[in-house]
């Protein structure tokens, strides 16, 4: 097949494979779907897998059957298809839209869902695909088990983007900067996602901001104190710097993150001050 006869697909016509509205594509005849993320038994010499969307009955929106993906040496469990029946089982996001402060769409776009007793969001490696799943109520957070580590990567950013990408701490620190217009992604925490955000940052050179949770300074048992928010951003920022165009740190003038600081007023242009004014690492 040539290759004007691939569409690519959108945020109207997502991905009917793995639901993604970037990367991947369909053929023009809509009968097959050419899938950067979920393998098959036919892999691509240019990446990614082919599917017959005939042979897996799939409905636009929510498939009824999920085709079972293949997986090498991947962990134990199919997390796609039990972050897609999580996100299935939540119709309403608006009690937790309120609770954190972020809207439904940006909650939308990172894939939350429900397993009866906590709200799920998916987490995606580096080549984007659902390696765990993390598992939040009342603050509290755990992971399904056999769950790796790995970043909370909301639905329409993109590697190749000319914009600035963010990254900061936590799936609703993320939802924050998505309802501010940014593109962002979410580590598990102020340490780690570290070698996933570099095989992200190592397809396209990009600028990098990194926002810091501003937290209380902990006193390590020799003495001296530290702030974990802002070692581990500055850390990260290290990593990157010889992959990214240019890198910066910058924390929340008020509270001590970002969704704080939306809470208390922030909006986009004085973020983007924040950003400006901050020093390129
Ligand atoms: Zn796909």
């Amino acid at each position: 097949m040539s290759r004007s006869e691939w569409i690519r697909v959108s945020k109207s016509k997502p991905c009917k494979i793995c639901s993604r509205s970037d990367w991947c594509a369909v053929s023009a005849n809509g009968k097959i779907a050419y899938c950067m993320r979920i393998e098959s038994s036919k892999p691509c010499k240019s990446g990614g897998w082919i599917h017959k969307l005939d042979d897996c009955q799939l409905i636009s929106t929510v498939p009824k059957r999920m085709p079972k993906p293949i997986v090498r040496s991947e962990p134990s469990k199919d997390f796609f298809s039990l972050a897609r029946q999580y996100q299935h089982n939540l119709t309403d996001l608006t009690v937790l839209s309120k609770d954190l402060g972020v809207s439904t769409e940006s909650l939308k776009r990172l894939e939350v869902g429900w397993d009866g007793r906590n709200y799920t969001f998916p987490m995606r490696n580096g080549n984007d695909r659902i390696v765990g799943i993390r598992l939040r109520r009342n603050g509290s957070k755990y992971c399904v088990t056999g769950s790796k580590t790995a970043l909370f990567w909301p639905d329409g950013v993109v590697v190749d983007s000319k914009q600035p990408l963010w990254i900061c701490e936590g799936e609703s620190d993320c939802a924050a900067l998505l309802d501010l217009g940014f593109d962002a992604i979410g580590r598990p925490s102020c340490n780690s996602g570290i070698n996933d955000i570099k095989t992200i940052l190592a397809r396209y050179n990009r600028d990098v901001i990194i926002m810091a949770d501003k937290d209380k300074a902990v006193t390590r048992p020799d003495g001296p104190v530290y702030y974990p928010g802002i070692e581990g951003a500055l850390r990260l920022a290290e990593v990157i710097k010889p992959i990214v165009r240019s890198v910066k740190c910058v924390l929340p003038a008020v509270g001590t993150d970002i969704r704080e600081w939306v809470q208390n007023g922030a909006t986009r242009e004085a973020v983007l001050a924040a950003a400006n004014n901050a020093r390129t690492l």
